[in-house]
Order: C-alpha cells, then sequence, then structure tokens
C-alpha cells in the first residue's frame, strides 16, 4: 500500500441519502472497497483512493482545508459553506467540478396551507426558520428584504407550529414532508444536486494525475448512462420515464435486473422450447413436450409466487423486466396455461394488458 501522502481521500456522507449514490458512482468507476472496523474510512484496494465516511455538513470544510482532495456533497451544502467563508471574510478553498446527477431537491420557502403569501415580499419582517441561514439571509440581501433569520438545526417544518417562525425555508424533493405538516411550497431559493468538489490546494503531480483519472471516470459513468439511453434509441424527451422502467442503482436496480436475468434464462428460452414442442410441432415429442411444459408451469409457479406479494416482478413499480416477460405470458395458450390458475399473474397480466404502450406494441400484427 502507498503511503498516506499518495493515497487520494475523498470525503463522503457517512450515513444518509447521498451515501449509497456516492459510493455506487465510485464503485462504478472500478474503485473496490473495503470498510474500516471503525466504520469511519473505506478504503480502496484496487487503486490509492479512501474515502472519509463524514456528516454532509463537514465535507467542504475537510475539503476546503486540504484534509481531503475530493468530496462528494449536495450543492445546498457547497454553497452554505461557501457563503459562511465569505462572511468571514474568507475564501473557499474548494471549486466545484460538476453534478452528479442525484440527490437532486430544492432549497425553497414554505409555509401552513392558511397564510397570506402572495411573493416574496410578503417576508417583509417575518421570521423564516432554516438551517440554510447563509442562503436565506443572502436571498434575502439580494431582494433587499428585511426579515429575522431563526436558526433550526432539523425539524425546520415543526417551527411554525411551536410560534416560532411564520414561514420556513428548507429542503424539498417530493414535497411530502410539506404536505403532510399542512404546509405548501411558495418559492425555490436553489435547485440542489449531489456535486464533487476539489480541493484548490496543489496536489502532487502523482495526486494530481490520479485525481483527473477519477474524475474522467466519474464524468465517463454519468455519459455512459446517457448512451445507454441512446443505444435503446430513445428520443431524448423519454430519457426520464426510461429511467424509472430501468432504475440506475439501489434495490430497485438489483431486483430489476434480477427478474431481467430471470426473463432471459428461464421465461424466453425454456418457453420458447415449449413452444418448439407444443404448437404445431413437425414431428411430435412426448418427452419434449412433458419436459418443457413442466418447466413452464414451474416458471409460472415462480412468477405467480413473486407477484402474490408484489405488483411488478421488480417490486411496486413496473420496469423493464415486465416489458420483456409480458409478451411471452401474452402467448399462454401457446405454451397451454391456464391462467387462472395463476391467479397473481393472471391480475399482473390483465393490468400491463391495459398500458397503452403495451396495448400498441401487442397490435404490431403476429407473423407465424
Ligand atoms: P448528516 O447526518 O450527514 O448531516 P443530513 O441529515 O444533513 O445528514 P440528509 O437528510 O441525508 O442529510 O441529506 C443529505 C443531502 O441530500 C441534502 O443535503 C441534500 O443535498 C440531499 N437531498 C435530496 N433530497 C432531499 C430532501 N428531500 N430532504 C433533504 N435533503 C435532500
Ligand atoms: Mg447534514
Amino acid at each position: 500500500m502507498e503511503s498516506s501522502e499518495q493515497r487520494i481521500k475523498i470525503a463522503v456522507q457517512k450515513t444518509g441519502r447521498l451515501t449509497e449514490h456516492s459510493q455506487d458512482m465510485l464503485e462504478r468507476c472500478g474503485l473496490k472497497l473495503t470498510k474500516s472496523k471503525d466504520r469511519l474510512f473505506c478504503y480502496g484496494e484496487n487503486m490509492p483512493i479512501d474515502l472519509l465516511l463524514v456528516r454532509d455538513d463537514d465535507i467542504p470544510g475537510l475539503v476546503s482545508e486540504d484534509v481531503c482532495d475530493l468530496g462528494i456533497v449536495g450543492l445546498n451544502v457547497v454553497e452554505e459553506k461557501r457563503l459562511e467563508l465569505e462572511a468571514e471574510g474568507r475564501e473557499a478553498m474548494f471549486s466545484q467540478v460538476f453534478a452528479l446527477d442525484f440527490g437532486h431537491c430544492r432549497l425553497s420557502l414554505a409555509a401552513p396551507n392558511e397564510n397570506d403569501y402572495v411573493d416574496i415580499n410578503s417576508l417583509e419582517n417575518k421570521r423564516i426558520a432554516t438551517s440554510y441561514v447563509h442562503l436565506l439571509n443572502d436571498f434575502l440581501k439580494k431582494n433587499s428584504l428585511q426579515a429575522e433569520t431563526v436558526y433550526f438545526s432539523g425539524a425546520v417544518e415543526i417551527a411554525p407550529k411551536l410560534g416560532k417562525a411564520d414561514y420556513i425555508c428548507d429542503l424539498v424533493s417530493t414535497g411530502s414532508t410539506l404536505e403532510a405538516n399542512g404546509m405548501q411550497e411558495l418559492d425555490v431559493l436553489l435547485d440542489s444536486e449531489a456535486v464533487i468538489i476539489q480541493t484548490k490546494a496543489k496536489l502532487s503531480d502523482d495526486k494530481q494525475a490520479l485525481v483527473s483519472r477519477i474524475l474522467q471516470r466519474l464524468d465517463g459513468v454519468l455519459q455512459v448512462r446517457e448512451s445507454k439511453y441512446i443505444m435503446l434509441h430513445a428520443p431524448r424527451s423519454a430519457l426520464a420515464e426510461i429511467r424509472d422502467l430501468l432504475p440506475g442503482s439501489g434495490l430497485a436496480h438489483v431486483r430489476t435486473l434480477e427478474w431481467l436475468m430471470w426473463q432471459m434464462g428461464g421465461v424466453g428460452p425454456m418457453i420458447g422450447q415449449a413452444h418448439h414442442f407444443l404448437f404445431k410441432p413437425k414431428v411430435d415429442v412426448p418427452y419434449g413436450k412433458k419436459r418443457y411444459h413442466d418447466e413452464t408451469n414451474r416458471l409460472y409457479k415462480v412468477m405467480n409466487k413473486r407477484l402474490d406479494d408484489v405488483a411488478y416482478l421488480a417490486g411496486e413499480n413496473y420496469s423493464i423486466a415486465d416489458i420483456a416477460t409480458y409478451p411471452w405470458v401474452a402467448r399462454f395458450p401457446r405454451h397451454q396455461v391456464d391462467l387462472n390458475d395463476y391467479p397473481s399473474v393472471k391480475r399482473w397480466f390483465d393490468t400491463v394488458s391495459e398500458r397503452p404502450a403495451v396495448e400498441k406494441g401487442m397490435a404490431v400484427p403476429f407473423l407465424n
């Protein structure tokens, strides 16, 4: 192992919303990681790169102070830190390299549903609770507004209920937390996503070369995501929809691939053989008929059991695993299966059949 001076340190969130994606992206760059016993580090086994696992708030500081060479963190945290340093008359010693297309959220103004907000001027002389004091003050200053900033380190959404604030300024992604607290989003201060930042400190030539290589690979990972879509000949306007069909990471990704592989290794080849022996065979082969008809029924049993528990093969969402499996099931008379014997498969089949795109696809003339 190289001396620690020659190893690159990347600060990533220890536990939270960015953790899984950050590690996943680095692993896609080819980095193999092992966690240290104290869970403070992940050591790169095959590259001189280690991860320092910390609270996300500490990441810009660690990179600025050159404790870490790179960091992966939300733009909201980066900007808050930059403004904090600026307020102290200090320069942020990190630069933002590029956005990583995960951790999307926005820093928004919100208020209880019954509020008299018209536009940002409604904030004048009001109290606004936030964890992002510098970003909020910067926004107020840019809009020449006077308002009182009330600092809350977490659970900002309870501030109005406690009578501590009239408005809040907090991170929102789906809006469900606001909704659950009887609040509505009024204005967006900042659109955020995870970004990679680099220290401004001068690195040795070897380290700089390694940093450039890892950044290049990260950029490659982002581009491959794009090219996967292009390989599917999809119009760009359909990318978001396609991404939902083939989730890029996490458990949904694993489950989708698992069931797609199950289709490719089981359903396709085995039901294909069943069709060969059962549907207008050139020669009657009882052994082949029984073998593949039995195997087909076994696959239906597996599918039925899975669909007893979840709506679609990969889980609660429609995915490419359903798209790949559906046309085989649609030929159930050919492989002599009665869908009534598999009620959950039937329920799934009927639901998928109703999708307009499926209807359109299945209406393409059947040639044999
Ligand atoms: P830590 O213990 O590391 O300080 P945290 O509680 O501050 O964790 P998380 O809630 O894990 O942070 O969020 C990390 C980042 O995820 C946020 O700074 C933001 O960039 C991004 N994010 C995406 N969606 C949301 C959301 N709905 N709420 C909060 N953060 C979000
Ligand atoms: Mg934090």
